[in-house]
């Protein structure tokens, strides 16, 4: 069973039940995301299941959306499909976020023991964007287009002219 996700839950009461979570949250809704990206009018799709495993209850999920970046290599906007699974803990209090083994992730509740949508999922989608964004493909990468059509001019009005020669031999 699928049931839209509300932006804000008890992960107790949802562990209960057998269904996966479905999420459609403008990438504006995200603060640190929002920085990050040069469009933020397009959305983050996220489906996820809460489940108890031993002692903790744990959001198993995955996200996609597209951020919009500036490449740093020509300057120029470019769209990327990012795409990210993740598997977090839940725990009340950031001290109890520390003492959790290195392997899990937490993510913490509020103090009324429940769980926001932007926090589960917006760690999450900050670590997909590249440290230095850029182009993948080459192609579509074009630095300094302009100069470098410039400089291609100049080669050709600077190549000697075939015919020269001959003009300066009719001359002599
Ligand atoms: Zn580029």
């Amino acid at each position: 069973m699928v049931k839209r996700a509300p932006s804000r839950f008890n992960p107790d009461l949802l562990a209960r039940e057998d269904v996966r979570f479905e999420a459609t949250l403008p990438i504006s809704q995200f603060p640190r995301l929002s920085e990050l990206v040069l469009e933020t009018d397009g959305n983050l799709v996220a489906s996820f299941d809460v489940h108890e495993r031993k002692s903790h209850r744990v959001v198993r999920g995955s996200l996609t959306f597209d951020a919009v970046m500036q490449c740093q290599r020509c300057m120029e906007p470019f769209s990327s499909a990012v795409q990210a699974n993740f598997e977090l803990v839940c725990v009340n209090t950031l001290e109890e976020a520390n003492a959790l083994p290195d392997a899990l992730d937490p993510v913490v509740l509020d103090e009324d023991g429940q769980l926001h949508l932007v926090d589960l999922l917006e760690e999450d989608a900050l670590l997909q964007l590249p440290d230095i964004p850029k182009h993948e493909d080459d192609d579509s990468c074009q630095p300094d287009v302009n100069s470098f059509g410039e400089i291609q001019n100049q080669e050709e009005t600077q190549k000697p002219n075939p015919f020269g020669a001959l003009k300066d031999l009719k001359l002599s």
